[in-house]
């Protein structure tokens, strides 16, 4: 059996147990008799700790000059890089994802800490001109304070590397809580940062549950910023929270993603996009296509290759290179898209591969299902509105453009989206007027690249975007200051006549 890391929490500088001495266990979802981790189940007294730390480290951070912070990530970029092989593998084994989403879940995490290192010298604000003689006026970012990160399982080294090379580029510090089902992860991405060099207290982690050290930390009155991923349920329970106090949070949350397929479209390659869209990671992203919108004319002709090509896929342990699609990450998530399956069948959807539990043989000790893809689904149905978050895939006939891009439309969540068409016109028409946050032509919904913002709309995002770019991440992690600096040593009243 592999090793089991028995991790700590990073407070102030120090590898310390929760104060309880209460821990948690990870397992390897592919086979849970493989605990990969056992880590601190921390509390209120752990985060009143963390966050002590981080406001103190906060005094100095905020003074270290932008490009020297930006050295500091350039060295946790190379140190990801050189670790890159070993964290692919982790993430595999802790989250479940094949190995090369594994690695490309790492490479994330390298591009985002060299791009915020980038930033540290490109954080600039405006210099405008005064109204009145010898005076100036500027603009400038500031940090935000301490910010706590809470992040999901399902891109347990990306989704970290996200939030904390922005946090910290801009001055923040920051107090980490990672999914309680991926803690090695985030342990190990943080103890690389840290041997970067970042100072002691300017990064911190406490690992816990959500209700047990989540909550609690976003509550906290010495929180200055909140930034959070994960479901929808959860994060308008914490933006109603925020709100209550008077305070801002960020958080990206679920995604109901459609692919649009004209009756103009390369079929095969819709096909493949479908595939990857619906199947990568075993439907567990949040930019997963799970609505397929197709054409009447081609309907019959996407769904029969589809099918065929869904059929072919060899479900597994991740670390196989056998392996197409790897295990859902729990117990719960198994029974909730086995419970989805069912509500399908209930509404009338037809069932055409897959919809049960693998859990024979090689699959025993894990939490696997079949690909699985539904037909006749018609928007109103459960299906087609909620998001199940696993491998199901939900086609959806539509006449013409303008009613694919209504059934698109007709959702609560707008993270992303996607067209596939030879027609330019129909994929303008669809990047104007597909409400998302995200719209791919010619691609699937998954793929975000970093140097743009991330980020939904609708109950799929609140706040400010993620990553880079106009608009990205910057906005979340500092907030704007303005001086005006008079040097005409009188005393000059703006907007009064003299
Ligand atoms: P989740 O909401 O259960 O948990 C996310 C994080 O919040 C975890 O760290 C968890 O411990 C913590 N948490 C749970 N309850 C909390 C509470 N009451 N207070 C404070 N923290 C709490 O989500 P998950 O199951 O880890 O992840 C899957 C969800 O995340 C899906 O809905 C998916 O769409 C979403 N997601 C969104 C994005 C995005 O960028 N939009 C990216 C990845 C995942």
């Amino acid at each position: 059996m592999p090793e089991t890391f028995t991790i700590k929490n990073l407070i102030a500088g120090k590898r310390v147990d929760s104060v309880s001495g209460k821990t948690l266990e990870s397992f390897n979802p592919a086979d849970t008799s493989d605990v990969v981790g056992i880590a601190p189940a921390s509390g209120k007294i752990d985060i009143d700790n963390a966050v002590k730390a981080a406001k103190k480290a906060f005094q100095n951070w905020r003074l270290v000059p932008p490009p020297k912070r930006g050295e500091i990530l350039f060295r946790a970029a190379e140190l990801i890089k050189k670790h890159k092989d070993e964290l692919g593998r982790l993430v595999t084994r802790e989250m479940g994802k094949i190995l090369k989403e594994g690695l490309g879940d790492v490479e994330e995490a390298v591009d985002m800490a060299y791009y915020m290192a980038g930033e540290g010298r490109r954080l600039c604000g405006e210099t405008v001109a005064s109204e009145l003689l010898n005076k100036d006026c500027k603009s400038v970012r500031v940090p935000v304070g301490v910010f706590a990160l809470i992040t999901p399982w399902n891109f347990p080294i990306a989704i970290p590397a996200w939030k904390i090379f922005p946090a910290l580029i801009s001055g923040n510090t920051v107090v980490f809580k990672p999914s309680s089902y991926t803690p090695v992860c985030a342990s190990k991405l943080v103890d690389l940062i840290t041997e970067a060099g970042v100072p002691e207290g300017v990064l911190n982690i406490v690992h816990g549950s959500g209700e047990g050290a989540g909550e609690y930390l976003v509550g906290h009155p010495g929180v200055d910023g909140v930034s959070f991923t994960g479901s929808t349920a959860v994060g308008e329970k914490l933006i109603k929270m925020r709100s209550s106090a008077g305070k801002e949070i960020s958080c990206e949350m679920g995604g109901k993603n459609p692919i649009i397929i004209m009756d103009d479209a390369r079929i095969d390659l819709a096909v493949e996009g479908a595939l990857w869209g619906a199947f990568g990671t075993a439907g567990q992203r949040c930019t997963a296509a799970s609505r397929f919108i197709v054409h009447e004319k081609v309907h019959d002709e996407f769904l029969e290759k589809f099918i065929a090509r869904a059929k072919k896929l060899t479900v597994g342990n991740g670390l196989s290179p056998l392996t197409d699609m790897g295990p859902l990450i729990n117990e719960t998530q198994i029974l909730r898209v086995l419970d989805y399956i069912e509500i399908g069948k209930k509404e009338g959807a037809a069932l055409r591969l897959g919809g049960s539990r693998l859990s024979s043989g090689a699959f025993k000790k894990g939490f696997f299902v079949e690909p699985t893809v539904f037909s006749e689904v018609k928007q109103k149905m459960r299906i087609a509105r909620e998001e199940i978050f696993g491998p199901v895939a939900c086609v959806i006939k539509a006449t013409e453009l303008e009613d694919a891009i209504a059934i698109a439309n007709d959702s609560e969540y707008g993270l992303s989206s996607a067209i596939y068409t030879r027609d330019a016109n129909h994929a303008a028409i669809a990047e104007r007027d597909l409400e998302a946050g995200i719209v791919y032509i010619n691609a699937p919904t998954i793929g975000a690249e970093i140097q743009l913002p991330f980020g939904g709309d609708k109950k799929s995002g609140i706040g400010r975007k993620e990553a880079g770019g106009r608009g990205g991440a910057l906005d979340m992690f500092t907030k704007w200051k303005v001086i005006y600096r008079d040097f005409s040593g009188v005393l000059q009243k703006a907007q009064i006549d003299s």
